[in-house]
């Protein structure tokens, strides 16, 4: 196991002070913070062998493009991937499912398709299968939840029909930290032969991801909730489906040849690299991936895993404490009584405690709970008990003040 007070020696966020408090960060599912190593990367690449890749004869414009498909490697290692080429990068998360809604719908669907999520995704996992459905048709199937808010699997398996083309289900909802069975919902989709996108914004960050193993078409996540910096992202594919998607964006890097009468597309995974790509964020990427390679995803899972248990037990001191679902990995949401989100999570403020409070980009799980909103405290490799023990004295000093 590691000593979460050394790694936070490498986070130098972590020593500032908000309001003249100690800063407790605890919204770490919405972005996590960036250890010294890829700060120091950033800097490096600029200061060292910035030029643009894949275009130049010269020396720098080399060295940037052996880098850049190292990172690509590293992250294909993290994920298990059988062969970089696999891996693209782009945005993040919600760039990466927009890549496949425009491609994989452009490529393969047609009025009257079915697509399939969750009643739990996020908006990036929502809108733009709406998107497609004002565009071409498409039909939007919901799985349902039970009552307990986890996945209602029977009714998933209901849900498909001979127009069934695409599952797209998040690994970890936002909103409720909980993991759903992706293994068994990709296995039931491809049995009906259907693929699956697995959005693993959540997951990526907490829990070890191995797309071969899953079985997952396609695999997305955004670097900034993993220790990288923000702007970077990867879509994972198998290549039976992206040799045969559209590309996404045209420009340069992604063609093979350009005639003003045809255009020839380049191979996987530049097809869909059009433009420059953040060659400075993937470097980094590929930092944050090696730093967490170091410390083992599984030690900063139980660690996590850990602080979540001690969180939900200290909450069960605190007066009309809800827990909302059923939270399994990192992240806890909640309601105090009647103290509305947004309240609490601004005197929480107060008190130098960073928590998430309203939808989290879920308004239709929201709205399925019949609740305002919710607060969240997400955690990281770097989070302490300590922390979770000020959270509860800070929820603890705003329910006597509502009191
Ligand atoms: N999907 C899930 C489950 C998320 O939690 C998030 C961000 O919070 C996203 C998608 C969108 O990620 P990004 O904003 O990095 O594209």
């Amino acid at each position: 196991m590691f000593n979460p007070n050394e790694i936070r020696e490498q986070f130098p966020i972590l020593s500032t002070q908000v309001y003249g408090k100690p800063l407790v960060y605890l919204d770490n599912a919405a972005t996590t913070q960036k250890p010294r190593c890829v700060i120091d990367a950033i800097s490096e690449a600029y200061c060292t062998i910035n030029a643009n890749v894949h275009r130049g004869v010269h020396h720098l414009s080399q060295v940037a493009t052996e880098q850049f498909e190292e990172a690509r490697r590293t992250v294909q290692n993290f994920i298990n991937a059988p062969h970089s080429r696999q891996v693209i990068f782009t945005r993040g998360t919600t760039e990466s499912i927009n890549l496949v809604a425009s491609s994989f719908g452009n490529s393969f669907l047609k009025e009257g398709d079915r697509v399939i999520i969750s009643t739990m995704e996020h908006h990036s996992n929502i809108v733009p299968w709406q998107l497609l459905r004002d565009r071409i048709g498409i039909e939007i199937r919901v799985i349902p939840l039970l009552p307990d808010a986890t996945l209602d699997v029977e009714a998933y398996r209901g849900l498909f029909n001979e127009r069934t083309r695409l599952v797209s289900l998040t690994h970890v909802s936002n909103v409720l930290g909980c993991t759903n069975p992706v293994k068994e919902c990709i296995d039931i989709a491809h049995s009906n032969g259907v693929p699956v996108l697995i959005d693993g914004a959540q997951s990526t960050p907490h829990t070890k991801v191995d797309v071969q193993a899953l079985d997952a078409d396609f695999f997305v996540f955004s670097g900034h909730k993993v220790y990288a910096p923000t702007g970077i992202g990867v879509l994972y594919g198998k290549e039976e489906w992206l040799e045969k998607m559209q590309p996404y964006h045209g420009g340069g890097e992604m063609i093979q040849t350009v005639r003003f009468e045809k255009t020839t597309y380049n191979e996987l995974p530049y097809k869909f690299e059009a433009g420059t790509p953040d060659y400075v964020g993937a470097i980094a990427l590929g930092k944050a991936l090696e730093f967490v390679q170091q410390i083992g995803i599984e030690n900063i899972a139980r660690h996590e895993r850990m602080l979540t248990q001690y969180t939900l037990e200290r909450f069960a001191e605190i007066e009309n404490m809800r827990i909302i679902g059923k939270p399994d990995g990192s992240a806890v949401s909640f309601l105090v009584g009647d103290i509305h989100p947004a309240d609490l999570g601004t005197l929480l403020d107060r008190l130098g405690i960073a928590i998430r409070t309203g939808h989290h980009c879920a308004q239709p799980l929201i709205d399925h709970l019949g609740i305002p909103g919710t607060v969240r405290a997400s955690f990281a490799l770097y989070n302490t008990r300590e922390e979770v023990d000020t959270l509860v004295e800070g929820i603890k000093r705003v329910a006597r003040m509502f009191a």
